[in-house]
């Protein structure tokens, strides 16, 4: 049986070229040819986030709550006012990991499928004081796009640090970090970055590293404080090795691998590509007579669709779908849980799966008795890949 396509919002489907980087024997963390590789991936990381040369990165061993961790660990201290733009499941995470950090948390929620204006955020911020604002560029519980560059416009106007979760977005979303002042964006390696789970990573404005210079007290996570991390980020761009934990030796080669892949095809590139496949996987569901969660499509994510089930049909039909070669996630966010399903379309993706994971939906489908008429929704999607 031909191997079916991972199609969820992360992991995704990775390049070889990603994947025989892995499989290499894995190299001291101090050989001078990794030491190398290590800091052409963090000079990477700043060219993909279009973050300037005073911006510093980070590539830390663990998955994306790390790096929300790690940025909140060292911007919020007991008391810091934090507004959280709430999108979906995602912004709730980033209010807990606030609050355990002595955050005075307000939640801007949006209901489930719905996404915040930046005007709602200057209307907030201008009614308190906040230290930090915090987005989720896209919910991957909701399929929800928010304006991280309106966003973080109106939070400079206020004086406050914006921090974006970039999971779902980066490399995916179009993003200016140093243009649209980002504060921290912080993404994982498994989606549209395009290395396996396991690197979280973050990019750090001079302003937010002066905030946390600043602190009154101790950074309260040991892992996640940039204190220990930034001489050694420092170092292995400056090709030195030093030694604070262990990298993840094999995935930092596979993430440099990966870094130039996105930087040979161009942001420019990446960012209308991803445009292009969404629109193209959103034409096919929409000609299948399916709903998709976002109330809008101004504000539908690029990385990923999240289709609504029609009448009579339930997760159970991702089992055919996964037959007909996709394999596609069901839902995430509490509220509205059992009734749509999510396709991821990010990373190194092209036409061709676009119209595999139509194809398998329109197959699904009439595996379990919805009436389609087959080729309606490949039509669609074929008719946005072909468009001049
Ligand atoms: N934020 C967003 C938007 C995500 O999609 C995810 C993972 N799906 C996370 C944070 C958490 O990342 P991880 O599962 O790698 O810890």
């Amino acid at each position: 049986m031909i191997r079916p396509r991972l199609m969820i919002p992360g992991p995704i489907e990775f390049t070889d070229e990603v994947m025989a980087a892995m499989g290499q024997p894995t190299k001291s963390h101090v050989d001078p040819d990794f030491v190398a590789v290590f800091g052409q991936a963090l000079r990477d990381l700043r060219k993909v986030f279009l973050a300037g040369d005073d911006y510093q990165p980070f590539i830390l061993a663990g998955s994306g709550t790390l790096a929300m961790d790690s940025a909140i660990a060292n911007l919020v201290e007991e008391g810091d006012g934090v507004l959280v733009v709430d999108t979906g499941y995602f912004s709730e995470r980033m209010a807990d990991i606030c609050r355990r950090y002595g955050g005075r948390v307000d939640l801007l929620s949006a209901a489930p499928g719905d996404t915040i204006t930046p005007e709602q955020v200057a209307e907030r911020l201008n009614s308190r004081n906040y230290e930090l604002v915090t987005v989720t560029h896209v919910d991957t519980s909701t399929g929800v796009l928010v304006d991280v560059e309106g966003v973080a416009k109106v939070a400079k106007e206020a004086g406050t640090l914006v921090v974006v979760d970039g999971v779902c977005a980066t490399a995916g979303e179009e993003m200016r970090q140093a243009e649209w002042g980002v504060d921290v964006y912080l993404t994982a390696s498994q989606k549209a970055i395009g290395t396996p789970p396991g690197l979280a990573l973050l990019v750090v404005s001079p302003e937010a590293l002066a905030k946390w210079r600043g602190r009154r007290t101790a950074v309260g996570s040991y892992y996640g404080d940039w204190g220990p991390w930034l001489p050694i980020m420092e170092a292995y761009e400056g090709l030195r090795a030093a030694y604070f934990a262990t990298p993840a030796v094999n995935l930092v080669e596979a993430l440099a691998v990966s870094l130039k892949q996105i930087l040979d095809e161009g942001m420019e590139q990446v960012f209308a590509r991803h445009r292009r496949i969404s629109d193209a996987v959103k034409a096919g569901i929409s000609a299948l007579g399916l709903e998709q969660v976002p109330t809008d499509m101004r504000h539908a994510a690029h990385t990923l669709t999240c289709p609504r089930y029609p009448p009579g049909v339930d997760a159970s039909f991702l089992k055919e779908v996964r037959k007909a070669g996709a394999i596609l996630a069901g839902g995430l966010h509490p509220k509205i849980k059992t009734e749509y399903f999510r396709i991821g379309h990010m990373g190194a993706v092209n036409a061709n799966d676009a119209l595999a994971a139509v194809a398998a939906v329109e197959a699904g489908l009439r595996a379990v008795g919805y009436a389609v008429e087959p080729g309606v929704g490949l039509a669609a999607a074929q008719a946005v890949l072909t468009a001049a």
